[in-house]
């Protein structure tokens, strides 16, 4: 049995950038437990080209999980790789307003104290906007300003560099990689307890001991780890939510498939470049390659959404929790996504987007792939991020965003690894 100070399970956006923190504050000894696989430091080339592509959004390294929704299934996509979610994620690279990390009121964790911390995200990843955009988002930007959009509407800051998905495994574990253990095809189940301490995690690999054990294993799956090991703290769970939106969907006209065609063709066929932000809303333009041809589309989110659902974790740690986001279980929801759609036909209306689409086919109601909230900060963990009731077990991802921004987490999520590992190293 091999002994760490520190465990870390999951090697996601948190994960890496609490590793990379936890190291550069210590020599402890780091183990990084990963069920996916570690395809090692970005020099080495062994990473596959769909994960480097930034303009591709694989389908590869998934969980395979799924949302329960009215009594049915639909795929919750959750990337289990060395880099986690911002290993196949779309890049936007958004912060927060610090006034909504103060709206918080959880002690250490207000824009004024993790201000250092967005600062190193900041330099590691060094975010930038997308320089071209596909012929779909062009036209949908053109329509936007026509609608009276123009100053809310431009290309998304991203987290890539010279093409490259730039994850958390780049810009925080590689400058650290000597130090650390990483244990990547390794799938965490549960840990093993005397008294309040943890003193042991079972993997299906072999136990591994430690003195203190950090889960950054998302959303979806820190509640599991902790419940099977008998840890159930109130409020596990509970306050599950994500940016609630509507996808629209059009029929392409014929030229419209061309110059997508185009695009594929010649570089430019990205994905999620462009976003109209307003305070309540992120409008963005979505198309895809699909086995009938080209599917367009307008996606409308609620950034301030009230609703909120539950996740039940799953005895085995392989297999979907219940994942139920209760989407519109408030009705205040319910009126924001009518504004939603309001705003996105607008768009349609005008030109040059009214002449490449034969008409609208539908509308599905959608999360935006940003589940936060099972173990809330101050409720589930205490502001350093130890669990209620235990006294070296810590979780550290966006499980414990207690409420979502107005942004897209990832950056959110970088920060609190690297806020939870000075938290935690000064425990
Ligand atoms: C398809 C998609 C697109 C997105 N696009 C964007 C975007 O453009 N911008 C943005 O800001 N946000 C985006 N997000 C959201 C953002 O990527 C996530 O909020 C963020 O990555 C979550 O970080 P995390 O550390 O909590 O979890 P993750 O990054 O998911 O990391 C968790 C890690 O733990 C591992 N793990 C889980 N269970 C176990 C276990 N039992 N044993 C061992 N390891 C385990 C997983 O394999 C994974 O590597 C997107 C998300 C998805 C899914």
């Amino acid at each position: 049995m091999t002994d760490f100070d520190t465990v870390v399970v999951g090697a996601g956006s948190s994960g890496c950038a609490l590793v990379g923190r936890l190291a550069a504050l210590s020599d402890e000894s780091i183990c990084l437990v990963e069920a996916g696989p570690d395809y090692g430091p970005l020099v080495d080339g062994r990473w596959p080209a769909e994960l480097l592509d930034a303009r591709r959004f694989p389908a590869t390294h998934d969980w395979g999980w799924f949302e329960t929704r009215d009594g049915e299934l639909r795929r919750e996509s959750r990337a289990k790789v060395v880099g986690g979610c911002s290993a196949h994620n779309q890049c936007a690279a958004l912060w927060p307003e610090p006034a909504e990390l103060d709206a918080w009121g959880v002690e250490g964790w207000d824009a004024r104290s993790v201000a250092d911390s967005r600062r190193r995200v900041d330099e590691a990843v060094a975010p930038r906007p997308h320089p071209e955009l596909a012929s779909w988002q062009r036209a949908f930007v053109e329509a936007a300003v026509a609608a009276g959009y123009g100053d809310s509407v431009g290309p998304f800051v991203a987290n890539v560099r010279d093409g490259i998905r730039w994850n958390s495994a780049f810009a925080f574990l590689d400058p650290v990689r000597d130090g650390v253990t990483v244990l990547g095809d390794t799938v965490a189940d549960r840990l093993l307890l005397d008294g309040d301490r943890a003193v042991e995690l079972v993997c299906s690999t072999g136990p591994v001991a430690a003195r203190r054990f950090v889960l950054c294993a998302g959303t979806f799956a820190s509640p599991g780890i902790l419940a099977r090991s008998g840890i159930r703290p109130a409020g596990l769970g509970a306050n599950l939510h994500d940016h609630c939106g509507m996808a629209v969907s059009f029929a392409p006209m014929p030229r419209a498939a061309d110059a997508l065609a185009a695009d594929l063709e010649c570089g430019t066929f990205h994905q999620s470049q462009v976003v109209l932000r307003t305070r309540h809303l992120h409008v963005a333009p979505f198309h895809s390659r699909t086995d009938d041809g080209w599917s367009f589309g307008i996606l409308a989110f609620d950034l301030a959404p009230r609703s909120r659902g539950r996740l039940e974790p799953n005895v085995d740690p392989l297999a979907s929790p219940t994942i139920d986001f209760g989407f519109l279980s408030d009705p205040a929801d319910a009126p924001v996504l009518e504004d939603a759609l309001g705003v996105v036909r607008a768009i349609a209306r005008r030109t040059p987007l009214v002449d490449l689409v034969a008409g609208e086919v539908g509308t599905t109601l959608t999360g935006y792939a940003h589940a936060v909230g099972t173990c809330r900060l101050n409720e589930v963990v205490n502001p350093s991020c130890r669990v209620r009731g235990t006294s070296n077990v810590f979780v550290a991802d966006a499980s414990i965003i207690p409420t979502i921004p107005r942004a897209n987490p990832n950056l959110l999520c970088f920060l609190i690894g690297d806020r939870a590992a000075e938290l935690i190293a000064a425990t």
